[in-house]
């Protein structure tokens, strides 16, 4: 109730004409006017009727407009989240090379390196004492002839990926280790599986390999494997060589459930060297317009057994990890803030267009808002200082 509403309805209890006022409008009737005139004179009265006797007085209806007090604390604002982003919900993208001692900067990933299996200690440790809990391995390899049709380098013993999931236990054993599990980095052509002849995806044989490619990661420790490549039925395929295995139980099985095609994914592409060849991946990443497949694909993986489900990228497609955390609402939904996103909040605020900090905290928290509990983020070097 507004105050002006409020003197209106107390002038008529004093003068016992009975009001006429029009729900929602300021508006009188004509007999009503002059006791609206007498408003003022009336302030007095009002304002000792208000302190004596307020739990009488009338405040149903318009009562709930009232919000600005329940957010003008700033803890209070904080109050109004549903989750806060913490250091535990950050996951950091890794980009390391088969040359062991490279450091090498990635110029459309602003602060973002290349890094040979020799440089993650030094890095990584001031940033495990702050807080860092854990990391996304991508293999980056390099060397000459190192790629070749089928991908045969991701699950080298000797590869990036391994040998750091194996220094990285050694020297940080509280550290969780995450592997995106992929063969564009691997292929000659950059496609994430096998291909026939016609240069369409061969399903089976990619499954067969990616889910090789996994169980390979977990037999090296790592403890989750999130496979990247949207073949169809991989999910089960890994959990099943798992189980065989006998570390189905120690292994967290993080699906890119609803991984988009687009165009944010070029610095990524710099970074692991993953650019396709020939075509594009719109065959098998979800097309930007489909909410209902992404659902499908969703409802598929929880089904098939994933223990995380995955949106990418995240700020474009808020309503897809809304609806992640919808279908899966027993399990935890990762959103993978891309490199684009990253790329253009940094060029913003190069711009002058707002403050870096401020905009990586806005777009972290309506990710956070939409349904996401975890978030993979090349930001997370600096929120381990800012939080
Ligand atoms: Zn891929």
């Amino acid at each position: 109730m507004s105050f002006s509403s409020l003197m209106q309805d107390l002038s008529m209890r004093d003068t016992g004409v009975p009001s006429s006022r029009h729900p929602g409008s300021d508006m009188t009737s004509a007999s009503d006017r002059g006791s609206v005139i007498s408003r003022q004179s009336n302030a007095s009265r009002a304002m000792s009727y208000a302190s004596t006797a307020a739990t009488t007085v009338s405040i149903s209806g318009e009562i709930s407009s009232l919000l600005h007090g329940g957010y003008h604390h700033p803890l209070a604002r904080q109050w109004q989240a549903e989750r806060q982003l913490t250091k535990d919900m950050l996951i950091y993208p890794l980009f390391v090379t088969d040359n062991d001692d490279d450091e090498i900067l990635i110029p459309s990933l602003p602060g973002q390196y290349q890094r040979g299996v020799n440089r993650l200690e030094s890095f990584l440790e001031p940033l495990v004492h702050k807080g860092l809990k854990s990391v996304m391995l991508f293999g980056v390899p390099m060397k000459p002839g190192s790629k070749d049709a089928l991908g045969t380098a991701a699950d080298d013993p000797e590869g990036p990926v391994i040998k750091s999931i194996r220094l990285l236990r050694r020297r940080f054993p509280q550290l969780f280790i995450c592997t995106d599990v992929c063969l564009c980095e691997y292929t000659s052509h950059g496609h994430c599986g096998i291909l026939r002849e016609d240069g369409t995806l061969n399903n089976q044989l990619s499954v067969d390999r990616i889910s090789d490619v996994a169980l390979s990661y977990a037999r090296a420790g790592a403890h989750c494997v999130a496979p990247s490549d949207m073949n169809d039925g991989r999910i089960r395929a890994i959990k099943l060589k798992l189980v065989e295995e006998g570390i189905a139980h120690k292994t967290l099985l993080m699906s890119y459930s609803a991984k988009f095609s687009g165009c944010l994914y070029g610095p990524f592409r710099d970074a692991a060297g993953s650019a396709p060849s020939f075509g594009d991946r719109k065959c098998y990443q979800l097309p930007p317009s489909g909410r209902g497949l992404a659902r499908r694909a969703i409802t598929r993986d929880i089904a098939e057994g994933a223990d995380i489900i995955m949106v990418k990228p995240a700020g474009q497609y808020l309503d897809v990890i809304s609806d992640a955390k919808d279908l899966g609402r027993d399990l935890p939904v990762a959103a993978y803030q891309v490199s684009g996103e990253f790329a253009m909040i940094h060029a913003g605020a190069k711009s002058g267009v707002f403050d870096l900090k401020a905009m990586a905290f806005e777009a972290s928290e309506s990710i956070l808002r939409a349904g996401a509990t975890i978030i993979v983020s090349y930001f997370t070097p600096e929120f381990l200082d800012w939080l």
